[in-house]
């Protein structure tokens, strides 16, 4: 006997249209072994409508009701929960904003998964969960901007949270720098955020769990292109408001874990997302499902005409960055851990030698041969272009700068797969062309 009405409701639903019911799923999304995320995640449950739709209803509900008054004492005493479709509150699950999950914990083949209102809220959320008072966290010196800042300044003011900024590619540094009992996080990207460092992941994982820590990836310039958790790590944290978006209309964030780690931030007296609430809104959450079915098509083309562009790019003499070139550091590694046929991701980085130069050299592309916009963010389908030491980047000082490889006139280009290749090449090559005629 169901005893929420949305369990009557529910069981029409599942029995008319054959959906595999939440009742039967022992945890909270099921677990992945696939080992390609395309294959996984045409395996996630398919939630059907309210009535019938192919597409799931949103449930824009902030409070669930209940038959009975004793089912709402078992939701809190945990005996009930989501596994068993009993939902208590949103800012606590949400069914839509978990759909969105489950879709997620099979893209980076984890048990769970939930979403954010943000990146930013997802990497916070998981590292207080992770980090107490006066604990210490081992990173990669070439971080997102924000993320930085998050680590060197705002927790170490506000919780006495520390960090040592490491080169990631050092592996001995990085495992000199974990101090047994004190640090409980190795925190890097997959693929870094201007510098386009790869990281070895298995390795890092490996040294890691080794050391005792728990090992923290923001996966967000590689989705589908790589699967931390699939070569080790513990968690995976995402901005979707970037690839996994792709229409750069939505800030998202996604963290990706064990369901143990997942249901422990949902925790009412311990857990980080339930008690700071950066909440995803379930509308949010149904309009990013139905993106996630074609980003592997999106990422695919990024990563086409990324190779493309960057390989003709260093022709023509100009200092690319792109993990898809063999001159690049770590091209053979992402060859070897990548997953296959989603190429070396969509982003490629220009150094331009100068601020001025870089300037000079986006607003051709933008007003000039309308090759891409000057804005900061990637995942879109147009090209997006910044100077990263100046925009998305500029919360670092000098020196932090250069330990993350950014160097002034470094333009960090987003690659989008809008008009033909050719068509977009020749509006590159012709601003690049302009700037190389031009004295400088
Ligand atoms: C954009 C970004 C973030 C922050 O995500 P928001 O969704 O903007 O909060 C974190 N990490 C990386 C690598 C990013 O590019």
């Amino acid at each position: 006997m169901a005893d929420t009405l949305a369990n009557v409701s529910n069981n029409i639903r599942s029995h008319e249209n054959n959906v595999v019911n939440g009742k039967d799923a022992k945890k909270l999304n099921g677990t992945h072994h696939d080992v390609n995320p395309a294959a996984a995640l045409a395996k996630v449950r398919h939630e059907f409508g309210e009535h019938g739709g192919v597409n799931m209803s949103i449930e824009a509900s902030a409070t669930f009701t209940v038959m009975d008054p004793d089912t709402l004492r078992r939701i809190f005493a945990g005996e009930l929960g989501p596994e068993n479709d009993y939902f208590v509150y949103s800012r606590h699950f949400n069914p839509t904003v978990l759909n969105l999950g489950r879709q997620m914990a099979a893209l980076e083949g984890t048990e769970a998964a939930y979403c954010t209102a943000s990146g930013m809220s997802a990497i916070a959320a998981v590292l207080l969960q992770l980090l107490s008072n006066g604990e210490h966290v081992v990173a990669s010196s070439t971080l997102y901007g924000g993320t930085h800042s998050l680590l060197t300044h705002f927790f170490a003011r506000t919780c006495n949270i520390t960090t040592t900024f490491v080169e990631i590619a050092d592996l001995e540094e990085v495992e000199n720098a974990i101090v047994e009992g004190k640090t409980k996080v190795l925190y890097f990207e997959s693929i870094a955020n201007p510098s386009l460092k790869v990281a070895n992941i298995s390795e890092l994982a490996r040294i890691g769990h080794k050391k005792g820590v728990t090992v923290v990836v923001d996966n967000t310039f590689a989705p589908m292109v790589l699967s931390p958790a699939r070569l080790g790590a513990d968690v995976v944290v995402h901005s979707v408001s970037k690839f996994i978006s792709g229409a750069a209309d939505i800030i998202a964030g996604a963290v990706c874990g064990s369901a143990n780690f997942v249901n422990s931030m949902m925790d009412a007296q311990q857990g980080a997302i339930m008690l700071m609430g950066p909440t995803m809104n379930p509308k949010v959450a149904f309009e990013l499902s139905e993106r996630i079915p074609h980003l592997g098509l999106r990422m695919k083309e990024h990563s086409n005409r990324a190779l493309v562009f960057a390989t003709r790019l260093k022709k023509l003499g100009l200092r690319v960055i792109y993990p898809g070139l063999e001159d690049h550091p770590q091209h053979e590694l992402l060859k070897s851990i990548g997953n296959k046929d989603y190429g070396y991701g969509g982003v490629l980085s220009l150094d331009m030698g100068t601020v001025e130069k870089a300037n000079k050299f986006m607003s051709y592309l933008q007003n000039y041969t309308q090759f891409g916009f000057m804005a900061v963010s990637l995942g879109y389908y147009e090209t997006l272009m910044s100077c990263s030491g100046s925009s998305t980047s500029s919360e670092m000082n000098e020196e932090e700068q250069k330990l993350a490889g950014i160097t002034p006139g470094l333009v960090r280009m987003s690659i989008g797969y809008i008009g033909t290749l050719e068509q977009k090449w020749s509006q590159l090559e012709k601003a690049v062309l302009k700037f190389i005629n031009e004295k400088h």
